[in-house]
Protein backbone atom coordinates (compact mmCIF):
# COMPACT_ATOMS: atom_id res chain seq x y z
CA UNK A 1 0.00 0.00 0.00
CA UNK A 2 1.28 3.27 -0.55
CA UNK A 3 1.65 5.76 2.03
CA UNK A 4 1.17 9.16 2.61
CA UNK A 5 4.58 10.81 2.88
CA UNK A 6 5.63 13.11 5.77
CA UNK A 7 6.59 16.52 4.83
CA UNK A 8 8.76 19.07 6.71
CA UNK A 9 7.51 20.14 8.88
CA UNK A 10 5.60 17.17 10.73
CA UNK A 11 6.67 16.58 14.09
CA UNK A 12 7.09 13.10 13.01
CA UNK A 13 10.26 13.66 11.06
CA UNK A 14 11.72 14.97 14.31
CA UNK A 15 10.25 12.50 16.76
CA UNK A 16 12.78 9.95 18.31
CA UNK A 17 12.72 6.38 16.39
CA UNK A 18 12.50 3.28 18.87
CA UNK A 19 14.72 0.06 17.75
CA UNK A 20 12.51 -2.40 14.87
CA UNK A 21 12.10 -5.78 15.37
CA UNK A 22 12.24 -7.96 11.76
CA UNK A 23 10.51 -10.65 13.78
CA UNK A 24 7.80 -7.93 14.71
CA UNK A 25 4.27 -9.18 13.00
CA UNK A 26 3.57 -6.07 11.40
CA UNK A 27 7.24 -5.80 10.42
CA UNK A 28 7.06 -6.93 6.71
CA UNK A 29 3.70 -5.09 5.56
CA UNK A 30 6.02 -1.95 6.80
CA UNK A 31 8.78 -2.98 4.57
CA UNK A 32 6.51 -3.72 1.78
CA UNK A 33 4.90 0.17 1.70
CA UNK A 34 7.97 1.39 2.34
CA UNK A 35 9.15 -0.33 -1.07
CA UNK A 36 6.42 0.74 -2.55
CA UNK A 37 5.94 4.31 -1.33
CA UNK A 38 9.57 4.91 -1.97
CA UNK A 39 9.08 3.84 -5.98
CA UNK A 40 6.17 5.16 -6.27
CA UNK A 41 7.16 8.73 -5.07
CA UNK A 42 10.27 7.87 -6.66
CA UNK A 43 12.74 7.96 -4.60
CA UNK A 44 16.12 6.40 -4.40
CA UNK A 45 15.68 6.65 -0.33
CA UNK A 46 13.04 6.49 2.49
CA UNK A 47 13.24 6.50 6.14
CA UNK A 48 9.99 4.64 8.64
CA UNK A 49 9.87 8.32 9.87
CA UNK A 50 8.68 9.52 6.19
CA UNK A 51 5.58 7.95 6.43
CA UNK A 52 4.94 8.47 10.27
CA UNK A 53 6.27 5.27 11.96
CA UNK A 54 8.94 6.18 14.47
CA UNK A 55 10.76 3.30 13.87
CA UNK A 56 14.78 2.70 13.03
CA UNK A 57 13.86 1.47 9.56
CA UNK A 58 14.83 2.68 5.66
CA UNK A 59 15.32 1.46 2.39
CA UNK A 60 17.68 2.34 -0.13
CA UNK A 61 17.41 1.71 -3.96
CA UNK A 62 19.15 3.37 -6.26
CA UNK A 63 17.97 1.75 -9.46
CA UNK A 64 14.50 2.91 -8.07
CA UNK A 65 13.06 -0.58 -8.62
CA UNK A 66 14.04 -1.40 -11.49
CA UNK A 67 16.84 -4.25 -10.28
CA UNK A 68 15.03 -5.79 -7.01
CA UNK A 69 18.76 -6.84 -6.17
CA UNK A 70 19.79 -3.30 -5.78
CA UNK A 71 17.34 -2.71 -2.72
CA UNK A 72 18.94 -2.55 0.78
CA UNK A 73 17.10 -2.41 3.93
CA UNK A 74 18.53 -0.91 6.40
CA UNK A 75 17.01 -1.91 10.30
CA UNK A 76 18.39 -0.31 12.79
CA UNK A 77 21.57 0.97 11.15
CA UNK A 78 24.39 2.36 12.43
CA UNK A 79 27.41 4.70 11.12
CA UNK A 80 30.38 2.86 11.48
CA UNK A 81 33.11 5.00 9.45
CA UNK A 82 32.63 7.44 7.29
CA UNK A 83 35.82 9.06 4.88
CA UNK A 84 36.61 11.41 2.30
CA UNK A 85 34.29 14.30 1.16
CA UNK A 86 31.64 14.84 -1.94
CA UNK A 87 29.57 17.28 -2.76
CA UNK A 88 26.70 17.15 -4.71
CA UNK A 89 22.93 17.92 -5.01
CA UNK A 90 20.70 16.74 -2.85
CA UNK A 91 16.77 16.10 -2.20
CA UNK A 92 13.94 14.75 0.15
CA UNK A 93 10.93 13.42 -0.47
CA UNK A 94 10.10 15.04 2.65
CA UNK A 95 10.79 18.63 1.18
CA UNK A 96 9.04 18.48 -2.24
CA UNK A 97 11.00 21.05 -5.27
CA UNK A 98 14.36 21.71 -3.32
CA UNK A 99 17.76 20.71 -4.05
CA UNK A 100 21.11 21.84 -2.41
CA UNK A 101 24.57 21.12 -2.52
CA UNK A 102 25.15 19.04 0.36
CA UNK A 103 28.84 17.76 1.86
CA UNK A 104 28.93 14.52 2.68
CA UNK A 105 31.50 11.74 3.27
CA UNK A 106 33.12 9.73 -0.09
CA UNK A 107 32.77 6.26 1.59
CA UNK A 108 30.24 5.37 4.57
CA UNK A 109 30.38 2.11 6.18
CA UNK A 110 26.91 0.92 7.70
CA UNK A 111 26.21 -2.00 10.20
CA UNK A 112 22.59 -2.89 9.69
CA UNK A 113 19.87 -5.81 10.48
CA UNK A 114 18.45 -6.78 6.56
CA UNK A 115 14.63 -8.00 6.60
CA UNK A 116 15.30 -11.05 8.12
CA UNK A 117 17.25 -9.11 11.15
CA UNK A 118 20.40 -10.92 10.54
CA UNK A 119 23.20 -8.34 10.52
CA UNK A 120 25.66 -7.24 8.45
CA UNK A 121 27.93 -4.42 7.63
CA UNK A 122 27.92 -2.65 4.16
CA UNK A 123 29.95 0.17 2.47
CA UNK A 124 28.97 2.43 0.32
CA UNK A 125 30.67 5.25 -1.80
CA UNK A 126 29.48 8.09 -3.96
CA UNK A 127 25.62 8.38 -4.40
CA UNK A 128 24.83 5.35 -2.02
CA UNK A 129 27.23 6.33 0.77
CA UNK A 130 24.88 9.73 -0.06
CA UNK A 131 21.90 8.10 0.79
CA UNK A 132 23.12 5.61 3.35
CA UNK A 133 23.77 8.83 5.47
CA UNK A 134 20.93 10.50 4.42
CA UNK A 135 18.24 7.78 5.60
CA UNK A 136 20.13 7.63 8.84
CA UNK A 137 20.04 11.30 9.56
CA UNK A 138 16.23 10.94 8.65
CA UNK A 139 16.23 8.18 11.99
CA UNK A 140 18.31 10.55 13.92
CA UNK A 141 15.43 13.28 13.21
CA UNK A 142 18.25 15.01 10.94
CA UNK A 143 17.12 16.60 7.11
CA UNK A 144 19.99 17.42 4.69
CA UNK A 145 19.20 21.03 4.86
CA UNK A 146 20.54 20.82 8.89
CA UNK A 147 23.88 19.70 6.90
CA UNK A 148 23.96 22.96 5.16
CA UNK A 149 26.42 25.80 6.55
CA UNK A 150 26.23 29.50 6.99
CA UNK A 151 24.56 31.72 4.43
CA UNK A 152 23.48 29.08 2.39
CA UNK A 153 21.65 27.03 5.31
CA UNK A 154 19.66 30.48 6.21
CA UNK A 155 18.38 31.08 2.98
CA UNK A 156 17.30 27.22 2.15
CA UNK A 157 15.44 27.52 5.50
CA UNK A 158 13.80 30.51 5.03
CA UNK A 159 12.88 29.13 1.22
CA UNK A 160 11.54 26.23 2.45
CA UNK A 161 9.35 27.74 5.38
CA UNK A 162 7.97 30.24 2.58
CA UNK A 163 6.62 27.04 0.67
CA UNK A 164 5.43 25.64 3.42
CA UNK A 165 3.49 29.20 4.24
CA UNK A 166 2.09 28.86 1.20
CA UNK A 167 0.83 25.78 0.92
CA UNK A 168 2.51 24.20 -1.84
CA UNK A 169 2.53 20.94 0.01
ZN1 LIG B 1 14.99 12.42 2.94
Amino acid sequence: MIRDLVRYADPRLFAPNAAADPAAPDFPGLLADMIETCRAAPGIGLAAPQIGINLRVAIVDLTVGAEPDALVVLVNPEILEATGEQKEDEGCLSIPDVTERVIRAARVRVRAADETGKVRELEGTGLLARAFAHEVDHLNGTLFVDRLRGLKRELTWKKIDRRKAKGLW
